[in-house]
């Protein structure tokens, strides 16, 4: 096998992963850094300008507290989250990111960042939290913000891209760095921290996607992504929380285009093609799901829910009026001339909301002579996908701010996991969901003021033995060695009964939680049975992840992205065995219990892997509500 140079840095605070949550740390890592004279090394995967979720662009902010602009309070805020994700949410965590968000979203405007303004000069805003934005540069533009702060540091602020990030390194309960390799060159990279900040993203694909063949690799979450977050904080003994809150999107189908400027800005209608309209006629299901589905707005799980009762009774396709919406704002201007250039304003408003972050569903729609004031779209639900920013909540357990947490959520420094020295943001970090790329943003801001407090605390560098690297780096590059090994053995590299590549390891995967786990095929509904066989399963599967073979340096990458992928479903179905109850429907069903069980399950369902004995524990932790 190629030599590996082996490339060590050492530095005060590492943040792992270069996106929303990431750029956000790095702004405020090195105000911090500089006051205490600190080195802040950032390391992603992915070229920073467009890595990440972001990485197309958004159409739209989609958290403002809006303090000054609205009058509003953080609490109220809270509210929403803690009533959209059916009770269960960590109020202090939601309500600092809401405390802070605002700020970021003025510094996204202060680098350039286009918010659309009305003709006072005020935001628009697309529904009750969501700011508009031009927002196809909108990553570059926060990327070059981060670069920026950190090149203030000098030579204490080092950026590494296209490292994947693989393992933690450990020196006893508190976390050393971490170690990965380079996508692009020979080089295995020990990083050795006293402080990590973990912002690598949720995880797609981990399910069966609805589009294979011709389509795979379309996701309505982009691929970049596949559960390094999750694994790292799971391998490094971090309880984690809400494991079992995936989240499901209803988007247009095919191309995963999204709906909320349909629905909030330009107030479509769904229905379907043979029951009408199902948030109407279905709205008595609510009633089962009080308090949470008598609220307003209701929770995004009980909306994909109604769509798919109506869709489960044959009643399919569902659409999205597109047609009835823009022909309503035509027919209320006065007189033809006005209706022809609004007619035009919104066209293209509504074809740019695609083009700036799903360029794909404008193409499709071209592809399919698609006008939206003709004709409908269809919508569909999407696979399941794990990311606790958005509408999920999986993620690690954190401390909360010291000034809002209750003992019982407070461990001493703001946003630190179980594990010392970790902290997380972003998709990272659990129970605090609704904080979309803006809020993932300034919780990135949140942690790094706590995770420097930390270092300056903890001043001394902890101890990495040789030997564990040593041990990472034969276990990281093993795939590359069982390719060379027995690929000679057979004319067609994929057919070898020594080895598993990382894709078909991946369709192992994605096929045992799409049958096992709810997924899309099973219409989203699991149960006992069905997990415990899923478990097996996935023993098997771990039990051949050490056949893994990579032919080179991007299936080496693959290689890992999928154990990771494979700890994050492991702990889903973990998690969804231990909620005896059916919470979040529409985004999954456990048949065997199917209702919604307060007086049992209105507790977080926790769960952690410990890494001296290989062990799982399940745990159920309060839920301790603010005011209000
Ligand atoms: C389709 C879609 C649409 C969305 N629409 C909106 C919207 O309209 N408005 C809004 O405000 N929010 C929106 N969001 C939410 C927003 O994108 C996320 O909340 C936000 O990006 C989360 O930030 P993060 O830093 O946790 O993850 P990301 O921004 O995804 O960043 C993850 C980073 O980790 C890196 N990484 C991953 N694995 C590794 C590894 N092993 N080693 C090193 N680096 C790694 C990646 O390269 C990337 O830099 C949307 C999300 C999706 C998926």
């Amino acid at each position: 096998m190629a030599q590996f140079e082996t490339v060590e840095v050492t530095t005060d605070l590492l943040i792992i992963g270069g996106g929303m949550a990431a750029c956000g740390a790095a702004v405020e890592a090195a105000h911090w850094a500089k006051k205490h004279n600190l080195k802040v090394t950032v390391v992603d995967k992915a070229a920073m300008d467009r890595s990440g979720a972001v990485a197309m662009g958004l159409s739209a902010l989609n958290q403002y507290v809006g303090m000054d602009a609205k009058g509003r309070s953080p609490l109220d805020y809270v509210k929403y989250v803690r009533n959209d994700l059916m009770g269960i949410a960590r109020d202090d965590l939601v309500y600092d990111i809401g405390r802070h968000v605002d700020g970021s979203v003025h510094l996204f405007e202060k680098w350039g960042l286009p918010i659309w303004k009305d003709d006072e000069g005020k935001y628009v805003f697309e529904g009750p939290w969501q700011l508009m934005i031009n927002g196809e540069s909108y990553k570059v533009i926060v990327s070059e913000a981060a670069k920026n702060a950190m090149a203030t540091l000098g030579a204490n602020g080092e950026l590494y891209e296209r490292i994947f990030i693989v393992e933690p390194l450990m020196d006893g309960d508190r976390v050393a760095g971490a170690v990965g390799f380079s996508v692009r060159e020979n080089k295995f990279y020990v990083f050795k921290a006293k402080a990590v900040i973990v912002g690598m993203g949720g995880a797609v694909h981990v399910f069966k996607p609805r589009s294979t063949g011709e389509g795979f690799g379309r996701s309505w979450y982009p691929p970049f992504n596949t559960g390094s977050s999750a694994y790292f904080t799971l391998k490094s003994g971090c309880e984690m929380t809400c494991q079992e809150v995936r989240f499901i999107p209803v988007r247009f189908k095919d191309a995963y285009g999204p709906v909320g400027a349909w629905f909030l800005l330009f107030k479509s209608r769904a229905t379907t093609a043979l029951g009408g309209e199902y948030m109407v006629e279905r709205r008595p299901e609510l009633e089962n799901w009080k308090p949470y589905g008598l609220v307003k707005p209701i929770p995004a799980n009980l909306r994909n829910y109604l769509m798919m009762l109506d869709t489960q009774e044959g009643k399919g396709p569902a659409y999205m009026r597109t047609e009835e919406a823009l022909g309503k704002i035509i027919d209320a201007e006065p007189d033809e001339k006005a209706k022809k250039k609004k007619m035009k304003e919104i066209e293209s408003e509504a074809w740019e909301d695609f083009l700036d972050m799903t360029i794909s569903q404008a193409i499709l729609w071209a592809a399919t002579n698609t006008s939206p004031e003709e004709k409908a779209s269809e919508i569909q639900a999407c696979e399941p996908y794990f990311i606790g920013s958005h509408s999920g909540a999986s993620g690690a357990w954190l401390s909360g701010p010291e000034d809002l947490a209750p003992p019982e959520y407070f461990w001493g420094y703001n946003g630190m996991a179980t594990v010392k020295g970790i902290f997380c943001a972003g998709d990272a970090s659990g129970a605090s969901s609704h904080k979309f790329s803006d809020g993932s943003h300034a919780e990135g801001r949140i942690r790094a003021k706590a995770a420097i407090a930390y270092i300056v605390d903890n001043p001394d560098q902890p101890k990495v033995d040789a030997g564990q690297v040593d041990q990472l780096r034969k276990t990281i590059l093993q795939p590359m060695e069982t390719f060379e090994e027995f690929s000679g053995l057979t004319d067609n590299a994929d057919v070898n009964e020594n080895y598993i590549r990382p894709q078909q390891f991946m369709y192992r995967l994605q096929k045992i939680m799409d049958e096992y786990a709810g997924g899309a095929s099973t219409q989203f509904a699991t149960n006992k049975p069905y997990l415990d066989r899923g478990l097996e399963l996935l023993a098997f599967l771990k039990e051949d992840s050490e056949k893994l073979a990579a032919e080179d340096l991007h299936e080496l990458m693959r290689c890992w992205e999928n154990v990771h992928r494979m700890w994050q479903a492991e702990s889903h179905v973990r998690t969804v065995m231990a909620r005896e109850e059916t919470r979040w429907p529409g985004y999954y069903f456990r048949a065997d219990h199917p209702k919604m069980d307060d007086a049992n399950w209105k507790v977080f369902v926790n769960c952690k892997w410990d890494p001296k004995t290989g062990n799982w524990e399940i745990m159920k932790r309060d839920v301790i509500p603010m005011e209000g």
